[in-house]
């Protein structure tokens, strides 16, 4: 059997028998990818803390024909994101991260675009950067990269500015002005449209970057956000649970 590598981010781990884990990683070559670490709850064992969640990784492993799992050969840790677990609120978010990629990135697929931005969020979160707004960059660019962001800056119908706000259609594919919207059930305000105009242009910000939306404003950005991946995904994130 040939040895395989790929640059990953740990998403997950959970325990497998009495001294095995298996591993789901985000790799940058072929999305989502699930391994075993054989002995990896033996005290001493060689994988070290590269399989910490969140771990910025390059994973040797075998792959077997018809098996959905790989065996992961030895894990080299390129950047730990560690310390970032300390803070509960944080670590929280990023399972939830972890979640919604593991539910929109296919398997064995490159996902080059989705790998970067989480990186650079992880980076950005190391560089005291800001959780709630870095929560709504990572919400917008993840339904972006997967075609289920909206334009939500005019009406679906008209075509008539929302500076005013707008309502949410039904399959939330877009916003409609107060004439045309058949249910007002999910209002718009125009801060929304206004951010992801801002995410689509902008890196994220960083520690000492003014931020360009007010607290009350990204609340109203991640209700809206919220709403179409819950749509997307047909179910809320079990890990939204312990964030809101
Ligand atoms: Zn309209």
């Amino acid at each position: 059997m040939p040895l395989d590598q790929a640059e990953a981010i740990v998403l997950r781990t959970y325990n497998f028998g009495e001294q095995d884990k298996i591993v789901v990683f985000f790799s940058r070559e072929k999305g989502i990818l699930r391994g075993i670490a054989k002995g990896a709850r033996k005290f001493g064992n060689r994988f070290g803390s590269s399989l910490e969640p969140m771990s910025s990784v390059r994973v040797f492993y075998y792959e077997k024909e018809r098996k959905d799992l790989v065996t992961i050969n030895s894990c080299d840790l390129l950047r730990s994101f560690f310390d970032l677990q300390r803070d509960l609120r944080t670590s929280f978010t990023l399972s939830y991260f972890a979640e919604l990629v593991e539910e929109f990135v296919p398997a064995r697929t490159r996902e080059d675009l989705l790998f970067r931005l989480l990186l650079s969020i992880l980076e950005t979160l190391d560089l005291k950067g800001d959780l709630g707004f870095l929560s709504r960059y990572f919400e917008a660019w993840l339904l972006k990269i997967n075609g289920f962001l909206p334009d939500l800056k005019r009406c679906k119908k008209c075509r008539l500015s929302l500076t005013g706000g707008g309502w949410l259609s039904a399959k939330k594919d877009g916003a409609y002005c107060a004439d045309c919207a058949p249910l007002k059930k999910e209002g718009v305000p125009p801060e929304v449209g206004f951010f992801l105009g801002w995410a689509k242009k902008n890196p994220p910000p960083k520690a000492g970057d003014i931020l360009p939306f007010s607290p009350a404003e990204l609340e109203s950005v991640r209700k809206t956000l919220q709403t179409i991946l819950i749509f997307h995904l047909e179910k809320e994130p079990k890990t939204l649970a312990f964030i809101k």
